[in-house]
């Protein structure tokens, strides 16, 4: 049997990563990745790309715990390498605080960043509203150059990369064997998956070179990322809300409420403001499924629904989603030796 074609839709930054984990793991396997918009057109590019875990409701812990830890893994080794510059990968350390004693002292994630510990009586002295605390060592991924360097890697491995809005992935099935669904909230039209919703968050980019240390309200409502060459300010988690224009009043909020955790910022130009629609759903998509039309079928392969939290699982579910990948061929494998007997 012929090297089975695989098709990837969507080239935010789970499309690159899974495309680049199938091309790794199966490298005589031709790949195409189709996508309607790419870097700095995605909602990837919007995010601040910290590797802080959000919890989806309906995963078990221990596997959001082993996607975090294969992220954390693959991007610290990446951090140690002569790539990291041109990969846009850097340490960042800092600080989440709390008003109140947080619910999850130790929260799954806590040994596989660096260094966690409750912060101490004197680091707390710089947050005067604040009573309690944690401080850690993570990893940031800054986009654009995250999301270039993976592609820049997809065509080094050989994978074709067009421009394409795909309406229904039946429409692929004459050209490839497996598709791998990484439309992000794009799924929800793609395949009319009603468990699918935007949440979105509005983030400010400033010029602030001063602010090194991440600090980031318990909650998550309001955050500082420092990155290689601006600060992310964020930000706001709007349900259902489809809107993708700023609006000035929620700069205006953002802005005033990180001045409250860190007042240097007070002297910060901002030099953009964003918004993008985190594809949101109480699990990750990520399976099996087996479209047919008649005698004729389509393998798929979804990865889709990463919420708040793509950047701090993408390379877990990558891996799982290649794995998903191979099972696929062996079951075209298997159905191509029954039919010669
Ligand atoms: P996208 O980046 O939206 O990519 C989807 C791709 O699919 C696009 O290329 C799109 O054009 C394509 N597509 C869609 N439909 C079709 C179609 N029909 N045909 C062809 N192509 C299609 N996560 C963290 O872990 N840490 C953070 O600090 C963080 N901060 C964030 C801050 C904000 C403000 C936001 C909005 C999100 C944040 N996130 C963070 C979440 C993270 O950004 C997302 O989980 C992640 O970017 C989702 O990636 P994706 O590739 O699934 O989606």
């Amino acid at each position: 049997m012929a090297a089975p074609r695989v098709a990837v839709v969507g080239a935010g930054l789970i499309g690159l990563s899974t495309a680049l984990c199938i091309t790794e793991a199966l490298p005589s396997c031709p790949i195409t990745l189709l996508s309607e918009q790419f870097s700095p057109n995605t909602t990837s590019d919007v995010a601040a790309g910290m590797l802080i875990p959000h919890t989806y409701p309906d995963t078990p812990i221990h596997v959001q715990k082993q996607w975090f830890k294969e992220t954390f893994s693959y991007l610290f080794a990446i951090s140690n390498s002569a790539e990291v510059s041109e990969a846009g990968i850097h340490l960042v350390s800092g600080w989440q605080v709390f008003k109140n004693p947080p619910e999850d002292q130790v929260p799954f994630w806590s040994d596989i960043v660096l260094g966690f510990r409750p912060m101490s009586a004197a680091e707390l002295q710089k947050f005067p509203q604040h009573r309690h605390g944690q401080a850690f060592t993570t990893l940031k991924c800054d986009c654009p150059p995250y999301l270039l360097w993976l592609e820049k890697r997809l065509k080094a491995n050989g994978v074709q990369i067009h421009p394409r809005k795909v309406a229904d992935l039946w429409e692929l099935h004459s050209e490839y064997d497996i598709v791998v669904n990484c439309a992000g909230i794009g799924a929800r039209q793609l395949m009319g998956d009603q468990q699918l919703f935007p949440v979105r968050g509005q983030v400010l980019k400033v010029h602030a070179p001063w602010v090194k240390n991440f600090i980031r309200d318990g909650d998550g409502s309001t955050y500082i990322y420092p990155g290689i060459h601006s600060v992310t300010l964020g930000g706001t988690r709007e349900k259902e809300s489809w809107r993708l224009s700023p609006d000035p009043g929620t700069t205006k909020d953002i802005f005033n409420r990180c001045c409250s955790l860190e007042p240097s910022l007070q002297q910060a130009q901002v030099i953009g403001v964003r918004v993008g629609l985190r594809p949101s759903r109480s699990c990750v998509r990520l399976q099996r499924e087996v479209l047919s039309q008649g005698e004729a079928k389509l393998l798929v392969v979804h990865n889709y629904g990463h919420g708040a939290g793509g950047f701090s699982v993408h390379r877990g579910t990558a891996e799982e989603a290649a794995r998903l990948v191979r099972e696929c061929i062996a079951a075209l494998q298997g159905s191509s030796s029954r039919a010669k007997l």
